[in-house]
């Protein structure tokens, strides 16, 4: 029970689960432990830490260094407020212990959670050798259903090597002294955040963007005003830039662009996006049906082979935790017999961590007008919320609606905008009129009200806004 042990094939012939799922991430536990309290028998496979990317390598430590490097701009800043302090230096030792306290304890109440909840942790690298059967070590799991739920890697461009001063997100959260010269190879949330972190530290930071602009899945306004704070916090974005190499110096790195460009750096992060964790886990063999390496699902969650779901960053789609929590609560509760209902993917809210911060659900602006034609548009300018100007932020909620009918994208960008999220996501998925929102009352001076008044003007009846 709960534990991870070590397979032995001796005292394991062939243990029978109505769930096997093969990776303890967050698709993978918030399956076993809903599974699990729904009276169903669970194994849960995992070869390296519980938690996954989201808790070791992605989400958590990230978001520790941001906020720590909030602390660090909230003391170089402080003067503004007419407070008198010094921002001496980054201890970057003493920042790994507060992030790795902070995943610590997250890690030990999850490993509580799991072993409290009567789940088979087994320890170890599965393969899936029949549509029902997970051979770990010598021992083989049989499951009346099996859960993919192995994640994703960060990937890099051919022909660029990681290692030395050339790093993924995976060593950019453990460097042992902080570079003076950074170029971040993608302009997507890894590398608009991570830009964010070391631009704190007092890096000189380059960002170098394949596309026309930053964050390039968010509102096309969301990336132009990422851009402007950007320049304002003197990060250097090189948008329409493709990189043609990189090598190693004795000094670090040098990053060649297409356009004849180079750029010397101390260390380069390469953040190109995630691919998926599929090879030689024997999918082929069962005739799963892959794309690209992710694993095709239904909107059930369901894979080309009978019996087998996949769930979180393997399956094509948005790769955040919240999504692999989302689906791996589905799936359990699928296969407890509950027909729960899919889950719309243009619902699930999204943030980036950076400075000023990025929150946005539903369509943007382009692809609402692909969907539905005519759009109305309204942009909030956070000049005119109390709460960020004392806070000292720039910024907007902007909002899409089918013309005359209900909210169908809300976008946000400014300091702390991320806690907004909470009202957005609900207006999206509850298919609210800007009425509906408009009669509620938001409480006053909070950033909260900038979505208020928003919605007030999208109404009709604007307060404080020009319409
Ligand atoms: P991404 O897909 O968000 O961005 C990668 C960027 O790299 C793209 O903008 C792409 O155009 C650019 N790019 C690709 N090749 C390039 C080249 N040769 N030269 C220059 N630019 C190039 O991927 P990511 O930022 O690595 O993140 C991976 C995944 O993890 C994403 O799906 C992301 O949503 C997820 N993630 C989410 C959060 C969050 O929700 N806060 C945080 C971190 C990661």
């Amino acid at each position: 029970m709960g534990t991870a042990h070590e397979p032995a094939a001796s005292d394991h012939p062939g243990d029978a689960y109505d769930i096997v799922v093969l990776g303890g991430g967050s698709g993978g536990y918030a399956c076993a432990l809903r599974a699990a309290e729904l009276g169903l028998r669970v194994a849960l496979v995992e070869k390296d830490k519980l938690g996954g990317t989201c808790l070791h390598r992605g989400c958590i430590p990230t978001k520790a260094l941001l906020h720590a490097a909030e602390v660090a701009d909230t003391a170089r800043h402080s003067h503004q407020f007419g407070v008198v302090a010094t921002l001496d230096s980054i201890d970057l030792a003493q920042v790994h212990a507060y992030k790795d306290a902070v995943i610590g304890r997250l890690f030990k109440g999850l490993q509580g959670l799991v072993s409290s909840r009567d789940i088979d942790l087994v320890a170890g690298a599965g393969r899936v050798v029949t549509a029902n059967t997970v051979l770990v070590g010598g021992r083989q799991l049989v499951g009346r259903h099996l859960v993919l739920a192995t994640g994703s890697y960060a990937r890099t461009l051919p022909g660029v090597e990681i290692g030395g001063a050339v790093v993924t997100s995976d060593q950019a959260l453990a460097l042992d002294r902080l570079p003076q010269r950074v170029v971040v190879l993608g302009g997507g949330v890894i590398g608009v955040e991570f830009a964010s972190v070391f631009n704190s530290f007092g890096a000189d930071v380059t960002i170098v963007e394949a596309l026309p602009r930053l964050v390039a899945a968010e509102d096309e306004a969301i990336g132009k005003q990422l851009e402007r704070a950007y320049r304002k916090r003197k990060i250097t974005v090189r948008t329409n830039a493709r990189v043609a190499g990189v090598q190693a110096t004795d000094a670090g790195a040098v990053v060649e662009l297409e356009d004849g460009g180079r750029l010397d750096a101390d260390l380069v992060l390469v953040a190109v996006g995630r691919g998926p964790v599929s090879e030689g886990l024997g999918l082929e063999q069962i005739g799963v049906r892959t794309e690209r390496g992710f694993v095709v699902t239904d909107e059930r969650c369901r894979t080309s082979v009978t019996g087998v779901y996949a769930v979180g960053d393997l399956v094509p789609g948005l790769q955040v935790a919240h999504r692999g929590f989302a689906q791996g609560i589905f799936v359990a509760e699928d296969i407890a017999g509950l027909e729960p209902a899919p889950i719309d993917e243009t619902g699930i809210p999204r943030v980036t961590y950076c400075e000023p911060e990025i929150a946005s659900v539903g369509h943007t602006e382009a692809r609402a007008r692909e969907l539905f034609g005519d759009v109305e548009v309204y942009e909030y300018n956070l000049g005119g919320n109390g709460k960020s100007q004392i806070v000292g932020t720039a910024g907007f909620v902007k909002l899409v609606r089918r013309t005359g009918g209900r909210v169908v994208g809300i976008h946000m960008i400014g300091t702390r905008m991320s806690e907004q999220i909470g009202e957005a996501q609900l207006i999206y998925n509850w298919d609210a009129v800007p009425d509906d929102v408009a009669c509620l009352i938001h409480a006053h001076p909070t950033q909260n009200e900038a979505l208020g008044e928003a919605h007030l003007a999208l109404a009709g009846k604007p307060l404080h806004a020009h319409s």
